[in-house]
């Protein structure tokens, strides 16, 4: 076994040893071979080398060749470079003298100019003063000659001369000459100037009798005979008018109105009627007429001056316009539209512009005042504090008015406030108030009533009546409270109190838009003029109470507007309404069921009034007003009701006395002292148990009672003190005793 194992293991043994001989075999072969390959290869490499040094040298010498070449090329396009560049700088360099040489001729111009001008500056003054030395007379003679045939040529009216002569009321004309012009050369010069700037020529005319009229554009120079014996004969046709008695005197007169001409010269400027409508017409001519300025028209009838136009002025006529035409003559008076005033106005009865129409005679006016005047400034004022009864109880009590107030009589037609107006006017008797009474647009047989009730009352002796009447043109009703304004203030700045009416202002914003209308102003709402509003506030404003430096006086104003169906929202009465410092609103219905004056306690307010009320009168009045505003208030709602609870009937029938109560006849204004005799007595119930029959008669008796048993009262009253506790006492006393007789 072994053997065999040995055996083996040698033969493994001896394999193994073939095999890695073989392997040694292998290994010997390869290197050899690798070395001849490198031998042989070293050998090529040796030859290659050798091929390579030679290349080198080939490329060696190729690159030097081309070198040169490149160099060669160079040097000739560098050449060529530089030729061009030489040829174009030549150029440039030649430009630019041109330039300068250009430069240099016009600087040397320019110095020669300027040395020229110069020497001739130089040159003229040496021939100037060789010329004002020498004597060279002909030729300077013939430059004069020259320069006025010249100028006949040129001469002209430049607007700004026409503008020079407008404003400085002259041209200024200077001539300069050497020497003095001489006479003929002088009058040529005006001769020429007259031309230019002057028409001037001489007619005949054997009308003017004697002396001269000159007119220069709108001014006339009026000296002749003619002319003042026609002013003579409007003096006296004026005078004629107004009075007999100086009729009488009419030769007298004339001659001493003759003895004082002594040829002066009435200066006047004039106008023409252009166009001429309803009461207004159009004048050219008045170039220097003012806005308001009064104008006179053929026949003495007045104008007013209204639109200042550039070419003409609209005008209203201020009378009746009939005899008016077309072409007519207008003159100037230079004064701003003036009515007549003083205390010799005072019981007349007058129209718009003052003139009187009661037949009793001319007015011997203090002065005139002009219809439109600013109303008094804030610092010329004060507030209102005196009462101005009006002895209506539903006024004085609930609606208090004070002097210097502005308070509206606003309600339909026929509801009386006329009768309110008249019953204050009356009710100032003997209280030192000057009123005046504008009637605008009424009937003239009205007015006349009106007049004729206020003279029965005794009430003319202080009242001024101022009547535009419906049958007169629409310029006068426009004019009329404005007139009646003037006549007021002028008692108002002495320090008097004044009461006016304007009866009523409805009518005058009818009137100025009727005007306006026709003057070509464009019509707004209702077609109303824009400046209605204006209309009525510049009127009302000048109502006022006036401090002490200012004269004192006080106008209070009781404008009157007329309603539509009671609509007080419309236009001008809007607009009155918030001029004025509260309304008196009178209803038809009141007015119907019997309750006059007709005013509707709740829509009626007076803004300052109440400041001015007497005490006695605010403490009845204050009661007065809360339980007539409860019974107002119940009595629309007791209407449909029959079951009411017994305090409710209370202050209805309460209210139904007080409500009576306050009814007033017509002319039957009543004291401040009896007012509050009736309010207190009703208001503290002694009426309750009345029928209200009698409450009229009740009124009145206690009045005369309270008079007879205690006359103090009426005193305490106007002391403007309230009532003290023994006072009101004692008036209780006083009813409770006289109700026991009643
Ligand atoms: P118009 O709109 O016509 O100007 P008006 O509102 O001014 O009217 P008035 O003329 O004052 O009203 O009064 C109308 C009528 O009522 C007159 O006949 C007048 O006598 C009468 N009247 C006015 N107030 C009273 C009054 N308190 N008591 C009795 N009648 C009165
Ligand atoms: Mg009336």
């Amino acid at each position: 076994m072994y053997k065999i194992i040995n055996f083996i293991i040698l033969i493994g043994a001896l394999a193994f040893i073939c095999h890695k001989l073989n392997l040694l075999d292998k290994i010997f072969g390869s290197r050899r071979r690798d070395i001849s390959r490198q031998i042989e290869d070293a050998e090529t490499a040796k030859t290659q080398a050798q091929e390579l040094g030679a290349d080198i040298e080939k490329a060696k010498q190729k690159n030097e060749e081309r070198k040169q070449q490149l160099l060669k090329d160079a040097e000739e396009q560098a050449k060529a470079d530089s030729a061009a560049i030489a040829v174009s700088g030549e150029e440039e360099a030649k430009g630019l003298l041109a330039n300068a040489e250009k430069s240099e001729e016009q600087l040397m111009e320019q110095m020669k100019n300027r040395v020229s001008s110069q020497t001739v500056q130089r040159v003229a003054q040496i021939t100037a003063s060789v010329l004002s030395r020498g004597s060279f007379e002909s030729s300077k003679q013939a430059l004069n000659e020259k320069f006025i045939e010249q100028i006949k040529e040129l001469v002209s009216a430049m607007p700004s001369d026409i503008l020079n002569m407008n404003e400085l009321k002259k041209l200024d004309i200077s001539i300069k000459s050497a020497q003095p012009l001489s006479d003929e050369e002088m009058q040529k010069l005006t001769q020429i100037i007259c031309e230019t700037f002057i028409s001037c020529h001489n007619e005949v005319d054997t009308d003017v009798i004697g002396g001269v009229r000159m007119q220069v554009g709108d001014t006339v120079y009026d000296g002749t005979l003619a002319h003042t014996l026609d002013r003579l004969s409007q003096d006296v046709e004026s005078n004629t008018r107004q009075s007999d008695e100086q009729m009488k005197s009419i030769a007298e007169g004339i001659k001493k109105q003759l003895e004082k001409v002594n040829g002066d010269i009435d200066v006047f400027q004039t106008g023409e009627v252009v166009t001429l409508g309803d009461g207004i017409c159009r004048v050219s001519g008045l170039a220097d007429v003012m806005a308001g300025e009064m104008l006179e028209f053929k026949g003495g009838l007045k104008g007013m001056v209204q639109d200042l136009e550039k070419d003409n002025v609209g005008v209203v006529l201020l009378g009746p316009f009939g005899h008016l035409q077309e072409g007519d003559s207008v003159r100037r008076t230079g004064r701003i539209i003036e009515v007549p005033v003083g205390e010799s106005l005072i019981g007349r009865v007058v129209d718009a512009m003052g003139t009187p129409i009661d037949g009793k005679g001319p007015i011997k006016n203090e002065g005139f005042r002009p219809v439109e005047s600013p109303a008094p400034s804030v610092l010329s004022r004060k507030p209102v504090s005196v009462p101005l009864q009006t002895g209506l109880k539903a006024i004085d009590a609930l609606v208090p008015i004070g002097r210097g107030q502005r308070e509206l009589i606003i309600g339909d037609r026929q509801t009386g406030k006329t009768a309110i107006a008249l019953d204050a006017i009356i009710n100032q008797k003997g209280k030192d108030v000057i009123c005046i009474y504008v009637a605008i647009g009424q009937k003239e047989s009205t007015v006349a009533g009106v007049v004729e009730k206020l003279r029965s009352h005794g009430a003319m002796d202080y009242t001024i009546v101022v009547a535009a009447t419906a049958s007169e043109p629409a310029p006068m009703l426009y004019i009329a409270p404005y007139a009646g304004a003037a006549m007021g203030e002028y008692f108002m700045y002495k320090g008097k109190d004044v009461l006016v009416i304007y009866d009523d202002l409805s009518k005058q914003a009818a009137a100025y838009r009727e005007l306006s209308l026709l003057l070509q102003r464009p019509p707004g709402r209702e077609a109303y003029p824009g400046d209605v509003f204006y209309l009525h506030s510049r009127l009302l404003e000048r109502a006022a109470r006036l401090n002490e430096e200012s004269g004192g006086g006080s106008m209070t104003a009781l404008p009157i507007i007329e309603t539509q169906a009671g609509d007080i929202s419309a236009y001008i009465p809007t607009n009155v309404i918030s001029i004025t410092d509260g309304q008196i609103f009178l209803e038809s219905d009141l007015f119907h069921s019997g309750v006059r004056p007709a005013i509707n306690v709740g829509l009626s307010v007076s803004r300052v009034g109440g400041a001015a009320q007497l005490g006695a009168m605010k403490q009845v009045a204050g009661r007065l007003r809360v339980d007539l505003a409860q019974y107002r208030e119940l009595a629309s709602f007791a209407q449909f009701g029959s079951d009411l609870d017994k305090s409710t009937r209370d202050t209805l029938h309460r209210g139904a006395r007080m409500t009576e109560t306050l009814k007033q006849g017509q002319y039957a204004p009543m004291s401040a002292a009896d007012q509050v005799i009736a309010i207190f007595a009703v208001s503290e119930g002694y009426a309750d148990d009345l029928e209200l029959d009698d409450i009229a008669r009740f009124e009145s008796e206690l009045i005369d009672y309270v008079n007879r048993t205690y006359p103090e009262f009426s005193g305490e009253v106007l002391s403007g003190k309230k009532l003290s506790a023994e006072q009101q006492a004692k008036l209780k006393e006083c009813i409770e005793n006289f109700k026991k007789t009643f």
